[in-house]
């Protein structure tokens, strides 16, 4: 089958099913040409809560389809690559968070949404990267805070809220490649440009950057420019040109890519909307839990 005759395979399927399909920002562009929508986690796990579709296609990583079913427990949700999985997510998980909160007592715990959904159980509320600062100052000033698992946004917090905040040691590869030096020598090169980055970044190139955003902030932002920097994926920029075909992107750097968000192929997204394998399945005791951290967090923004 050509590529034409894949899509038009996965509309029929999907149409006949009453499936929607969910298409994270870093996903390949030949994926957004079967997206019902295309957004950052914040996004995509609204969309997932909301829609009353009977099954979800989630194109991500295990920890965004996995907050979908938590969000929408009646929805079938189905990942096209089972094995799509996000290193950071695997840097944190209950027994180690409980030990943590245990030698800290009386922490408030927030949860980077790039967690495993036990962590999202133990922890008191979620956050994303585009409600990170808002979810923070929603906390009562008197109380600590840890922040789980993400050293790099918990410090980006701390640096625009100034609340007492312990980061946990997990950091995200992709975003740790950026260094001060490739800010400076993208000032050099595009000297047009504005250069965004994620706030998953080192804090020293956060600071040397126009503006921070989560994915689908830098893909608002580069409306109002003619030329973007981007640190994050590298292939954001697809994205980019997706949504504005005229705007010049160029990646901070072109080795900056997260290999798990390549494994979604049309071919795997068929096979899943076929077959209706690749189900995300959490226990119901840890769903229940986790589903408390996520509605806080969706409680706040709203
Ligand atoms: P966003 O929520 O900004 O899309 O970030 C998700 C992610 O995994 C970035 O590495
Ligand atoms: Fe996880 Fe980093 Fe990939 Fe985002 S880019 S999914 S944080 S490994």
């Amino acid at each position: 089958m050509n590529e034409t005759e894949i899509i038009n395979k996965i509309h029929t399927l999907k149409n006949q099913k009453q499936a929607i399909i969910l298409v994270h920002n870093y996903q390949r562009p030949e994926i957004y040409k079967i997206a019902d929508f295309i957004g950052d986690s914040l996004d995509l796990s609204i969309k997932a809560q909301k829609t009353n579709a009977k099954i979800i296609v989630f194109c991500g990583v295990y920890f965004m389809a996995e907050t979908a079913k938590i969000l929408n427990p009646k929805a079938k949700v189905l990942l096209p690559d089972i094995s799509a999985g996000c290193q950071m997510a695997d840097m944190i998980n209950a027994e180690a968070l409980k030990k943590r909160k245990n030698e800290l007592g009386g922490v408030v715990t927030v949860a980077y949404v790039n967690t495993p959904a036990e962590v999202k159980a133990e922890a008191d509320i979620c956050c994303t990267s585009a409600n990170a600062v808002t979810i923070i100052n929603s906390i009562p000033m008197s109380e600590k805070i840890l922040f789980v698992p993400d050293k790099n946004l918990a410090l980006y917090v701390k640096s625009k809220t100034n609340r007492d905040i312990i980061p946990w040691e997990g950091f995200c590869y992709v975003h740790a490649l950026f260094l001060l030096e490739d800010i400076l020598e993208a000032r050099r090169r595009y000297p047009n440009a504005k250069i965004i980055v994620h706030p998953e970044c080192n804090l020293d190139v956060i600071q040397n950057a126009d503006f921070v955003a989560s994915t689908s902030g830098m893909v608002r932002l580069a409306k109002d420019f003619k030329e973007v920097v981007l640190g994050t994926e590298a292939d954001m920029c697809n994205r980019i040109k997706w949504e504005y075909p005229d705007k010049i992107c160029h990646p901070l750097k072109k080795t900056a890519i997260c290999i798990n968000m390549k494994k979604t192929t049309l071919s795997k997204v068929l096979d899943v909307l076929e077959n209706e394998n690749n189900e995300i399945v959490v226990p119901e005791i840890i769903a229940n839990r986790a589903r408390r951290s996520l509605e806080k967090m969706v409680a706040v923004i709203e």
